[in-house]
């Protein structure tokens, strides 16, 4: 069983591809709401141990100190958030963990993107910097990818195709109407500053 922690706040800073709370005092209830106890299943619990690997392999290679994982519920983030705080806590919803369904159902990876852009904060020590900063961290998360899975992620090309499938996903998402989140370019605009920061992998614009 995974406890989480108490008396611990939220950081804004770190952002990733889901909403965020806006307000101070929505963090405040957020953290309110990490208190409790987040019981994991075994696929959960052996996600958990995965994602831990592969933190450890980027931060060892980026010469930092391994980050704490928090696994809790909050009904103020939201499921499926994902956040990086610069004390090296992140912050994962039970949800990240389970098992990948629907269209991406089979890849157990497909979710790899958004951890690593999270980590990208970590090493860059770059937090709340806005778009250009956000766009940074995707840009070294590709290369997260091939450190902290290199097994999977073999080449930085096929770690780029996974990024900017991701994005395209949310891509889909905003056009259904889902808020660009704050300190964010849109997703099209994402994804057009990654491409450009691999011409020689090619990558499809909006
Ligand atoms: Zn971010």
């Amino acid at each position: 069983m995974e406890r989480t922690q108490h008396n611990v706040s939220a950081d804004p800073a770190g952002t990733s591809p889901f909403p965020r709370p806006r307000a101070p005092l929505a963090l405040a209830a957020a953290v309110l709401l990490l208190a409790g106890c987040a019981t994991l299943t075994p696929a959960q619990q052996d996600k958990l141990a995965d994602y831990k690997l592969f933190a450890h392999r980027v931060t060892q290679a980026y010469g930092k100190p391994d980050i704490q994982i928090m696994v809790g519920d909050s009904n103020a983030y939201g499921d499926g958030v994902s956040l990086m705080r610069p004390d090296g806590w992140m912050i994962l919803s039970p949800t990240v963990l389970t098992p990948v369904t629907g269209r991406y159902a089979g890849f157990a990876y497909s979710r790899d993107f958004a951890f690593a852009h999270e980590l990208g904060h970590y090493v860059t020590n770059r937090f709340g910097c806005g778009p250009n900063c956000e766009s940074a961290v995707n840009v070294e998360a590709v290369k997260i990818l091939t450190v902290g899975r290199p097994d999977f992620w073999t080449s930085e090309q096929r770690a780029f195709n996974h990024s900017v499938s991701f994005i395209w996903s949310l891509k889909e998402l905003q056009d259904k109407g889902r808020p660009v989140v704050k300190g964010h370019w849109t997703a099209c605009q994402e994804i057009a500053d990654l491409v450009a920061h691999y011409p020689a992998y090619g990558g499809k614009t909006c």
